[in-house]
């Protein structure tokens, strides 16, 4: 596979049908995240390991994360909540977890029903168990800082608390953080604050990725300023799906399909085939009827609305 510069993370799968009322059949799930890594999306955040009861959505993750992990070249990523979720998705085969840490604990409590001293022991019993595992079985373990912009529930969040919290995970053995604009609070200038204000603490090399939304239409302006400070890896969710369902008001990542044609047109290495990529939209379209797909790009490169 040829170098990329940029690697695009499509969350769909897990932030934008957890969002939604409608429940995505295993077999779209299935379709969806094939035909994306065939178009060459590199990483894709298949599900999360929720007890079912809690996000009925996305109750088939073991399944589809099985799948997924069966698609040559796919980082196959979930989400987890605890120790339990984290087992499940290493007996899935995942590559990649992410355990979300909402900086705001009314957020925390809302999100996970966990204190933050509840879930940095989630956090060190997912280390002891990572650390039994041999280096070749082992997923990547990311602390993604949720609410680390602003919260529906606490309003302003304190970046003092924001890069101690980066800190501690990084002391409690996650490989990476990322910065999560759970509820699209971020603006430029705050996200290139956080961003370099993190990095002093942590180091760059553990801070590469950003999770925007773009709940304010502030996702690419966001997304141009962490390219500028040098993140790599940019989450995005086909058709904006997506946003926090205890964040009211929060609604959309960032379009994958806006996100991937302007990395194009600044010159910058996805690997994703954008004509392919926009295809996807389809089964997406056909598996969820009524649901809002968002996008610009779409209108241009294939009018499926000709009226
Ligand atoms: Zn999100």
């Amino acid at each position: 596979m040829s170098a990329i510069d940029i690697l695009v993370s499509e969350v769909g799968p897990r932030d934008g049908l957890q969002n939604i009322k409608a429940i995505m059949s295993t077999e779209a799930k299935k379709a969806w995240i094939r035909a994306e890594a065939e178009a060459g999306v590199a990483e894709i955040e298949v599900g999360s390991f929720v007890p079912p009861k809690l996000l009925p959505q996305l109750a088939d993750t073991a399944e589809v994360a099985e799948y997924a992990c069966g698609i040559p070249g796919l980082t196959v990523a979930a989400l987890v909540p605890n120790l339990k979720g984290a087992e499940n998705a290493i007996k899935a085969g995942v590559h990649k977890i992410t355990l979300p840490l909402s900086v705001s604990e009314t957020h925390s409590l809302a999100n996970l029903n966990k204190t933050h001293a509840q879930v940095y022991e989630e956090v060190q019993k997912i280390t002891a168990l990572l650390n039994t595992l041999p280096p070749d079985q082992r997923p990547g373990f990311e602390g993604g800082l949720s609410t680390a912009f602003g919260c529906t529930f606490e309003g302003e969040v304190a970046e003092k608390n924001v890069v101690k919290m980066a800190v501690k995970l990084m002391e409690l053995g996650c490989d990476e953080v990322c910065l999560s604009d759970t509820a699209g609070y971020a603006n430029p200038a705050q996200l290139r604050r956080l961003i370099r204000l993190v990095r002093a603490e942590v180091g760059d090399d553990s801070l590469a990725a950003v999770h925007l939304h773009n709940t304010r239409g502030l996702g690419l302006a966001n997304t141009v300023v962490a390219l500028e400070e040098g993140i790599t890896t940019i989450d995005a969710s086909l058709g904006g799906l997506g946003g926090c369902p205890f964040a009211p008001g929060a609604s959309g990542n960032i379009v994958t399909e806006d996100l991937v044609f302007m990395l194009d047109a600044m010159g910058l290495k996805t690997g994703i085939d954008l004509d392919k990529l926009l295809k996807v939209r389809d089964i997406v379209i056909a598996a969820l009827p009524g649901e809002i797909m968002h996008g610009f790009t779409p209108a241009f490169f294939k009018p499926s609305h000709p009226q």
